[in-house]
């Protein structure tokens, strides 16, 4: 650690990437970060992990984009291409700023005149800003007149958010993961939050050594495990057949609690009927875990005083992933834990700004703060603010719009700072999708594997360069201050939002990050009382809070729900199988997720010194005794093949992946798992079985 005088400033600001939302403290020296250390925020109280400790110099790769670039006439379509191998400046010719935003602009202008709304999408990113997701959202619908607007969140919690819409008024967490120290009995399922959301683990651990009842649930084992008092390892797959045999004990056994039921619950007698043939002896080998335990489990969530559920991705990244957030709403709801302090149901948002970036509207069937954009009134509302008859229908959700694209029914694309050549399931499909645009416009700070695709790329603003707010999992509002001036032509994201929406005719004029949040803020009211001095004054409020003065409430549902007639819904759900099961030509599970040191698709930590020394290489992971029976070698190259495709990546024996299974993480451009995924979607949510399709390897020999 650097003595602080060795520093030309400090300027505190928050971590780029977990929902988590660490605070931080970023030093810096001739415009280059030289550490970051914590912060005491209301979600770190002062901790970092590697990534947020370490991985900050991405922001000063050679790799970052600094002019604005225009592709060659001659170039080839990316498509398919190994972009490892290709100079850029082959495929890209630098221009001017004017040059690049007029072509950018008018190419999407003159695909709107001539087919419409219906044939431009726009993909925001959750790593962007509040202020950003709200212009870009509105760009899309006020600019061109469609809902075909989305970001990430379709790929990450998508399931969990449709079913605490429809179970409980509202897709946030009912209660900040720190409350994990007050619970008696917390449930960790789906989730590994000592790789995906390190600090918040370090509360669970704490909670396991104050002497909390810690359960963890996962289909692969994992870090929290050694400190769990419970942990399962059930089948891939099974999660409904696990859940219902907890809801079947609670209604067996009565440990439901009828008067918080009666006074605020729909559905609890059809739940009843329904768990009724899901009996832990039926379940135990369907889920792979033994009666006694399954009643165990129920029996003490049920009868603890406080419960409380945390989820991740395990849950979520299913056809079935709605039908798995119905089940865990429907234990809350029974059993009366939620609204209460160490109460509750907590999906473990990913990435930095994924929940802000839903609630400011960039999901295509909703307004800022959840408003249906098929609802006549609320569309109205949005008409006479923004000036602009807007679609009535809701837009097409991130697969679907690849879809479009094949079809040629959308030509034109707008992406802000995501990457769904990498991100996207099936990336073949997805890749031919991105090739097939007649006009692609991409702003991100590297030349990623999306940007590979774009006619005109826009060198744009890395979170360390920019003002602005971000919504972690906690739904703390919190403010990130630019510590670096911009490199090269580098410019903010807000201000090209606003050129480009300047570009096809609009008359924005804000002029400050500022007047964005005033507005977003005015047609949000789960901001009222939040201003954007008051976040600068305070660095984190809590939404919603119910006075200016006054601190935000991190317990929600404490008086019912946000629903027509306040009640919550029970939905029970049935049990089916994955998409794409195992058979003799593919025996194996595939399943992907994320490895400690990398974030999502790579672009910032592969380009991060510390992280991508730890993590150099793409790799599949099977247990010992898998390998062996399939005749092969740690550390040797394998091939891992599904009905998409092949991918080649080191083999490397882990004792956390279940016998049967291939896990992958989706971070390495030279492995790419999403090559391997199955894009089938759970028919609510509309988000793809990332942790589930069938697969087979070989052996890679070299000759
Ligand atoms: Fe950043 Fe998340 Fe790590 Fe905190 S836990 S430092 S927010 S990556």
């Amino acid at each position: 650690t650097r003595a602080i005088q060795d520093f030309d400033r400090v300027v505190d600001s928050v971590c780029p990437f977990c929902g988590v939302g660490c605070q931080t403290k970023v030093a810096v020296k001739d415009n280059t970060i030289v550490q970051v250390d914590g912060r005491n925020g209301p979600a770190n109280e002062n901790r970092l992990c590697v990534k947020g400790r370490f991985g900050f110099d991405y922001v000063h790769s050679p790799d970052r984009l600094t002019t604005p670039l225009i592709r060659r006439e001659d170039a080839p379509k990316a498509g398919d291409m190994d972009l490892r191998f290709v100079d850029p400046m082959e495929v890209f010719r630098p221009a001017t700023w004017e040059e690049a935003l007029e072509k950018a602009a008018s190419g999407l202008k003159s695909i709107h005149q001539a087919d419409g709304g219906k044939a431009i999408a726009g993909f925001g990113s959750a790593k962007g800003s509040n202020e950003e997701a709200y212009l870009f959202q509105k760009l899309i619908r006020e600019g061109f007149g469609t809902n075909n607007v989305d970001h990430c969140t379709r790929l990450c919690h998508a399931s969990s958010v449709a079913a605490l819409m429809e179970g409980v008024g509202s897709g946030a967490v009912s209660a900040p993961f720190t409350d994990a120290l007050i619970a008696d009995c917390i449930i960790v399922i789906g989730a590994r939050p000592t790789t995906n959301h390190p600090v918040a683990a370090t509360y669970f651990k704490q909670a396991a050594k104050l002497g909390k009842t810690l359960i963890v649930l996962d289909p692969r084992r994992q870090d929290l495990m050694r400190h769990a008092t419970h942990a399962l390892q059930f089948k891939p797959g099974s999660d409904v057949a696990m859940l219902n045999a907890f809801l079947h004990v609670i209604v067996e056994e009565r440990l439901y609690d009828e008067q918080y039921i009666q006074a605020n619950v729909s559905g609890f007698e059809a739940l009843k009927e329904k768990v009724r043939d899901f009996s832990p002896e039926a379940m135990a080998e369907v889920c792979g875990v033994d009666a006694e335990t399954l009643r165990t489990v129920a029996r003490t969530y049920a009868t603890s005083e406080r419960s409380i559920i945390f989820w991740g991705m395990g849950i979520s990244q299913h056809t079935h992933g709605t039908d798995n957030s119905r089940c865990l709403i429907a234990m809350a709801l029974t059993t009366g834990h939620v609204g209460r302090p160490g109460t509750g149901l907590h999906p473990l948002r990913g990435q930095n700004n994924v929940q802000g970036a839903s609630d400011a509207g960039l999901i295509p069937m909703f307004y800022p703060d959840y408003r249906s954009v098929e609802t006549p009134d609320i569309r109205n509302e949005f008409e006479d603010l923004w000036g602009r008859s807007l679609d009535p229908a809701r837009g097409l959700t991130v697969v679907e719009i690849m879809d479009a694209i094949h079809d040629g029914e959308i030509r034109g694309m707008y992406v802000l700072g995501e990457n769904p050549a990498m991100s996207d399931p099936d990336q073949i499909h997805a890749r031919a999708a991105l090739a097939k645009l007649d006009h692609l416009v991409v702003q991100d700070i590297f030349l990623t594997e999306t940007a590979w695709h774009a006619d005109v790329v826009l060198p744009a603003s890395a979170h360390a360069e920019k003002l602005g707010t971000f919504t972690n999992t906690n739904r703390q509002v919190q403010i990130g201050r630019p510590a670096l001036d911009l490199p090269g032509e580098a410019r903010q994201d807000w201000e090209l939002i606003v050129a480009i929406a300047r570009g096809i005719g609009l008359d924005w004029t804000y002029s400050h990050v500022s007047e964005v949040y005033t507005e977003m803020a005015s047609v949000m009211p789960s901001l009222k009382n939040i201003s954007w001095e008051r976040i600068e004054r305070e660095d984190a409020v809590t939404y919603p809070a119910d006075a200016p003065d006054k601190p935000g409430n991190e317990i929600i549902f404490a008086t019912g729900f946000p629903t027509k007639n306040r009640r919550g819904s029970i939905v029970p759900a049935d049990l089916r199988a994955p998409d794409e099961v195992p058979d003799e030509e593919y025996p194996l599970v595939l399943t992907t997720g994320r490895l400690l040191e990398h974030w999502h698709t790579g672009a910032m930590t592969r380009r991060a010194g510390v992280l991508d020394e730890l993590e150099p290489q793409g790799i599949a992971a099977m247990n010992p005794y898998e390998i062996e029976r399939q005749g092969l070698t740690p550390g040797q190259m394998i091939s891992v093949l599904t009905r998409r495709g092949a991918v080649e990546a080191v083999l490397r024996a882990d004792r956390e992946v279940a016998d049967g299974m291939v896990f992958m993480p989706f971070c390495f451009n030279e492995s790419p798992a999403n090559r391997l995924t199955n894009p089938q979607l759970d028919p609510f949510g509309k988000i793809p079985e990332f942790k589930y399709c069938a697969a087979r390897v070989e052996s890679l020999k070299v000759a």
